[in-house]
């Protein structure tokens, strides 16, 4: 029989059907399907995003400020040296000549809240690259040159955080566009789910006038941190300061 010996009909290579499973009776008239969220897809994306950060990045100190959000959730108080309360001497003073009450505030670093800093980590981050003659124009410092950082996913970066290079630039950030990884239907976490947020907008900070560069560690100890000369990972606790949660629990939910 010439037609049974190659190739083989489908019908006799395919599996076995597969049995029908017998649905529970309330299931049958049921017409509505909820998707389940798939955790599993969300972990395998977080884990190649930090993957791709860890072997393309370099080493960069995030220095995340205290914020007003924090203060209103009962996580720091405001700078004694600086912040003066409504009814002191300095404010009326301040608010008479229209200026700050104190700047460039060496306790706090211009923010008001005690101690300034509200977490200071070192990651890996992937810097795109810029043209520093183009942000210098007869105006002075402009934010032509606004670049892109990205960083892993286990921290969130506001407006006024900081991000400090290896090389000694110091870029101040800004709070990231939010896109979270959604799978199913359910209530999105951004402790969880948000991968976007590891991408924030920098723009370099003036050393002459920005507060960024008076943060310790000065730009000497800064790049001898930064510029390991193990390839294998190294750990930075040391250098390390958590003053306060680097995802604050206020933004934990998906709202
Ligand atoms: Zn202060």
């Amino acid at each position: 029989m010439a037609d049974s010996a190659f190739p083989p009909h489908r019908a006799d290579i395919a599996p076995a059907p597969i049995q029908e499973q017998a649905l529970q009776r309330s299931l049958i008239n049921n017409r509505y399907y909820v998707r389940q969220e798939q955790g599993w897809a969300v972990q395998q994306e977080l884990m190649s995003h930090d993957q791709a950060v860890y072997s393309l990045g370099e080493y960069t100190m995030f220095c995340l400020m205290w914020h007003l959000q924090d203060f209103e959730a009962g996580l720091v108080r405001r700078c004694p040296e600086c912040f003066m309360g409504d009814d002191a001497v300095e404010r009326a003073i301040a608010s008479t000549y229209k200026q700050a009450e104190r700047a460039q505030c060496r306790s706090c670093y211009g923010t008001t809240f005690e101690g300034g800093v509200r977490a200071k980590i070192i990651r890996p981050a992937i810097f795109t690259d810029t043209d520093q003659s183009e942000r210098k124009t007869s105006r002075g410092v402009t934010e032509t040159g606004e670049i892109s950082i990205q960083s892993t996913t286990d921290f969130r970066v506001h407006t006024g955080d900081y991000a400090f290079r290896a090389n000694g630039e110091r870029y101040s950030l800004r709070t990231p566009r939010r896109v979270q990884l959604r799978t199913g239907f359910g209530t999105v976490s951004q402790a969880d789910e948000a991968i976007n947020y590891a991408l924030s907008r920098a723009v370099l900070e003036d050393p002459k006038a920005s507060t960024a560069y008076i943060i310790p560690p000065d730009a000497e100890t800064l790049s001898s941190i930064l510029s390991p000369t193990s390839t294998a990972p190294v750990m930075f606790s040391q250098y390390e300061e958590e003053n306060g949660p680097l995802i604050p629990s206020y933004e934990g939910s998906g709202s």
